[in-house]
């Protein structure tokens, strides 16, 4: 019997069982393409013959492939379901809430233990102090596995009993990283075209940090409160800085997909009597 099967060796999943291995426990392992086990093989892990005999290996299997429909493929060949009884499952692959909710009642059906969960990190970073995973589903199931799952992530948090609030905060967080990864490559042009190190620009954003925590605190909290009437900075005031970046790309000759997207919604937020409101009273032409 090993302490934990992974399933899905693809980046993440290697890395887990690879956290795993470096911990100290017995991993057991199962992945489509074999080729992809061989150094987890070598570092100590048993590779399973089929998904079912993975999940027999252990009390608890641990799911990360592509998505849920990849893990539905897995989970429904012959038997595995079957020898989930009694066991726990904790899939890690991303989904919405809706496919997470399916899934528990998918898993619950077989009497077995269900939790959800999200990384928010990089491969490299698994096994970390800090790293992130959020994880939902019935406490006293988080609880048997939490001294497993923080050899993953020092960052471990468990946000409730609903199965799918893990893959909620996932979404909400990759809503951000959306908007942050498309700046980022629309601030990289404007360096570029400007002649200024994009690496630099790189750094400047690092510095930037803790002003960007203070700020994703304070817009959580106005949001939540519709306290947008006491502003630091206004939507006119941010959206007039937004619309310079249409022109600012005009004059360098750049793409202008990004800054044009942004300023509309900012201008239609203006235009709907918002201006002098607090920047987070965007939302309001999203609700
Ligand atoms: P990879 O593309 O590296 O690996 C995908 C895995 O899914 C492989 O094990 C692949 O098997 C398997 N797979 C795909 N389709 C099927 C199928 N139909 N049947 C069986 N197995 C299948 O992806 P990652 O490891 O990077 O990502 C895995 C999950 O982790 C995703 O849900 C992703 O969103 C999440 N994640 C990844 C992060 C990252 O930085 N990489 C960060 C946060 C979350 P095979 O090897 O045979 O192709």
């Amino acid at each position: 019997m090993s302490e934990v099967t992974v399933i899905g060796l693809g980046e993440m999943g290697s890395a887990l069982a690879a956290a795993f291995l470096r911990a100290g426990r017995k991993v057991t392992v199962w992945n489509r393409t074999r080729a992809k086990a061989t150094a987890l093989v070598e570092a100590g892990a048993v590779f399973a013959d089929s998904p079912a005999a993975a999940v027999a290996a252990s009390p608890v299997a641990i799911v990360c492939l592509l998505d849920y429909a990849a893990t539905r493929a897995v989970l429904e060949a012959d038997g595995v379901l079957a020898a989930l009884a009694g066991r726990t499952l904790v899939q890690l692959s991303t989904g919405t809430p809706k496919e997470a909710r399916d899934l528990a009642a998918t898993v619950t059906a077989v009497d077995a233990g269900y939790l959800d969960g999200g990384i928010l990190a990089w491969p490299s970073h698994i096994g970390g102090d800090a790293t992130l995973i959020y994880v939902s589903g019935p406490k006293n199931i988080y609880d048997a596995q939490e001294p497993l799952l923080r050899q993953l992530a020092g960052g471990l948090t468990y946000l409730g009993a609903d199965s799918g609030a893990a893959a909620a905060m996932f979404a909400s967080v990759l809503s951000y990283l959306a908007g942050r990864w498309i700046g980022i490559s629309h601030g990289a042009r404007i360096a570029e075209a400007e002649g200024l190190s994009v690496a630099g620009f790189g750094e400047a954003l690092a510095a930037l940090a803790p002003a960007l925590a203070w700020d994703s605190r304070h817009m959580g909290v106005v949001i939540e409160t519709n306290a947008f009437t006491n502003p630091e900075s206004t939507l006119n005031t941010a959206g007039g800085d937004i619309a310079r970046l249409v022109r600012h790309a005009a004059d360098s000759g750049i793409n202008d997909e990004w800054p044009r997207f942004a300023a509309s919604l900012f201008q239609r937020a203006i235009a709907a009597g918002y201006g002098a409101e607090e920047h987070a009273a965007l939302v309001k032409i999203l609700r």
